[in-house]
């Protein structure tokens, strides 16, 4: 049985694929790149957006013309809020609402001989390692317990739901044998540990207090954080930041979504921009350096131009590398959806390449400043790499490399890019 497999969306859908891949390998499955010579093609869906439903069902599409034969299986959160849209496609061999490894292969392998031999399904509850071998993701928790008005993400994945220390301290070491870098993933990582903690387990746990433990019982590999709430970073990551000598890396990716507090109240979220602000200018002060990107959300219902100047000049005034600037659209089933105050798609789309160019241009000013100083770099092609701080660089000179291998030198600048001389 051959494989293969299409993730849409954010870094816990790729871990997921990642518990797919492993849960069919252990069946006995084939991995391969090509959805052309594949038995099953399992597509992990995502649901941000509406374009991100309409990729999934090009996807599918595209897949069943190319190879008539495959099997394709449609998992994911787009699975889980639209389930009736794939089911009644004729191009779809089965559904999973969500992201159940083993409900994904029970739908391809139910009859292999691995579960002949073992009788129960045995599932990828830790993974080993991940494709590519570049970095590897740890997922620490699934689901989500605020409530934003506009997300689908939370009504496709339901409450958080902290995975166990151990298990996790576990698999890192195993990943850790694989590759040299480690991210943190999830859907809302600033609330691990809350429901193990209300169990009434005797020890507090966060997620600063599991990467603490991380750093002493994982050694040699860094560890990045996946998106996290700028409120949720507590003063022991701040510390851990600071002081882990850059195995904690200096790279935070923070939603701001708007920068009006009348429109961050519509929007349901639960900090102001004064919250987000001060804590993010106290990290940065606390760092020599910092890759600091954010989400932000244009043209919620009720956006007037004033609460948009307001957000420009949050963007202003923060240290940001990189920004993602989405344009809303309403999601099915979200509060947003039944909102007034529409805002012009005309001048949604002139908000977000304002956003845009201001974010290139600190970008740039960012990688400028860069020149002349060392970087970490942790290999991703034969002449790509990428820093600590979370910038692509070129690689130079002549790299007796492999892609996964860290490696450290002085960034330069060649051509408007930055490079770096191996
Ligand atoms: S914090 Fe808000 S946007 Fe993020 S997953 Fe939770 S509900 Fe969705």
């Amino acid at each position: 049985m051959k494989v293969h497999f299409i993730t849409h969306g954010c870094k816990a859908n790729q871990y997921d694929t990642e518990t797919f891949r492993q849960e069919l390998e252990a069946r006995g499955a084939d991995i391969v790149d090509s959805p052309d010579e594949a038995d099953a093609c399992v597509v992990n869906t995502c649901t941000v957006t509406h374009k991100a439903d309409r990729t999934a069902r090009k996807a599918i599409r595209s897949v069943k013309r190319d190879n008539p034969n495959t099997k394709v299986v449609v998992a994911g959160c787009s699975a889980a809020q639209r389930t009736e849209d794939y089911t009644g496609m004729d191009e779809v061999f089965g559904v999973v609402e969500g992201h159940d490894q083993i409900e994904v292969a029970n739908l391809i392998a139910p009859e292999s001989p691995y579960l002949d031999k073992h009788e129960e399904p045995v599932g990828a509850e830790l993974l080993d390692h991940h494709e590519p071998r570049t970095r590897g993701w740890i997922k620490v928790q699934d689901g989500c317990d605020r409530n934003c008005a506009f997300c689908a993400t939370k009504l496709a994945r339901g409450a958080s739901r902290s995975r166990d220390p151990d298990a996790i301290v576990e698999e890192a070491k195993r990943l850790s044998r694989r590759h040299c870098e480690l991210v943190f993933t999830g859907i809302h990582i600033g609330h691990y540990g809350r429901d193990l903690s209300a169990r009434g387990e005797s020890q507090e746990h966060t997620l600063s207090t599991l990467i603490a433990r991380l750093l002493e019982e994982v050694p040699d590999v860094r560890f990045r954080l996946g998106s996290i709430e700028a409120t949720e970073i507590d003063d022991l990551m701040i510390d851990l930041l600071e002081q882990s000598g850059g195995r904690l890396v200096p790279h935070l990716h923070v939603p701001m979504q708007a920068g009006s507090n009348k429109v961050l109240r519509r929007m349901r979220r639960w900090h102001t921009r004064e919250d987000y602000r001060d804590r993010l200018v106290e990290i940065a002060g606390r760092l020599p350096y910092l890759g600091l990107g954010a989400d932000v959300m244009v043209g919620f219902p009720g956006e007037t131009h004033d609460d948009f100047l307001k957000t420009r000049e949050l963007v202003e005034k923060l240290p940001y590398t990189y920004l993602h600037v989405f344009p809303f659209s309403a999601r099915e089933g979200t509060a947003a959806e039944e909102m007034d105050g529409k805002v012009d798609p005309e001048v949604k789309a002139r908000r977000s390449k304002e956003l845009r160019e201001l974010a290139m241009d600190k970008g740039e000013r960012y990688r400028a400043s860069r020149v002349g100083q060392a970087a970490e770099i942790v290999v991703e092609t034969d002449d790509t790499g990428m820093t600590e701080d979370y910038l692509r660089v070129g690689l130079t000179g002549d790299p007796d490399t492999r892609i996964g291998d860290r490696i450290y030198a002085p960034l330069e600048m060649e051509d408007g890019e930055l490079v770096a001389r191996v």
